[in-house]
């Protein structure tokens, strides 16, 4: 078993439904994001590609950890906080994260938030689901690929509400899931191959 997450950039809209599904879903606190939608046009999150003025356009890149198989998050975490789980997610432990950041530099993906004050929210009740994780100052978080949630049998809270339609889910080991199906019958690409990470995250082309 090996979950994972399959993204079709050609059907993302832009909408920034799945980071803020995310973040109500996992009642994130001010200044988390365990995902955010950029284009992949320049230095800023919404910049397009191509020439000015007749050949702009923009490709949407939804990010959040990318559960590798050789996470590199992982290797370096010294406490073991950081793990990787028998179905692919890669985990942390709030209680053994000691919030060195260490993790932070080694992911190529830049998708992991230190938590550096006791957590504050915009209103005083818990958003999202009821059983959202805790969030703890001084650790470090990321996408749990919302493991609360599969252990109902549910999807991510991404998925869910994408209006796209643009993202696929499963189990990467099975070949008749519908992400197995999908990566096979379409092109597709892992970001930064050269990272030797080996995401579960793929972008369909
Ligand atoms: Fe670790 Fe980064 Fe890979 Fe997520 S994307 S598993 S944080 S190396
Ligand atoms: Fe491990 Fe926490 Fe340090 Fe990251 S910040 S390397 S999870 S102890
Ligand atoms: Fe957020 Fe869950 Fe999607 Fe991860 S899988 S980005 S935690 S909604």
């Amino acid at each position: 078993m090996r979950y994972g997450m399959a993204i079709d950039i050609e059907a993302c809209e832009g909408c920034h439904a799945c980071s803020i599904a995310c973040k109500s879903n996992n009642n994130l606190p001010t200044g988390v994001f365990y995902h955010v939608v950029t284009t992949d046009g320049g230095e800023y999150m919404d910049t397009a590609r191509g020439t000015y003025p007749d050949n702009l356009y923009r490709r949407y890149v939804p990010m959040g950890c990318q559960h590798c198989v050789n996470p590199s998050c992982v290797e370096v975490c010294p406490t073991g906080a950081s793990y990787k789980r028998e179905d692919g997610i890669v985990a942390i432990d709030q209680d053994e994260c000691i919030g060195c950041g260490t993790c932070i530099s080694a992911c190529p993906y830049d998708v992991r938030t230190l938590l550096e004050t006791e957590p504050a929210y915009v209103v005083d009740f818990p958003l999202g689901d009821w059983d959202a994780p805790a969030h703890k100052a001084h650790t470090v978080e990321k996408c749990t690929f919302c493991a609360n949630r599969l252990e109902r049998g549910e999807v991510p809270a991404c998925m869910e509400l994408c209006p796209g339609r643009a993202r696929y889910w499963g189990d990467l080991d099975d070949p008749n899931s519908e992400i197995s199906k999908v990566i096979a019958s379409r092109q597709h690409e892992q970001l930064k191959p050269e990272a030797g990470t080996d995401p579960s995250v793929y972008y369909l082309k």
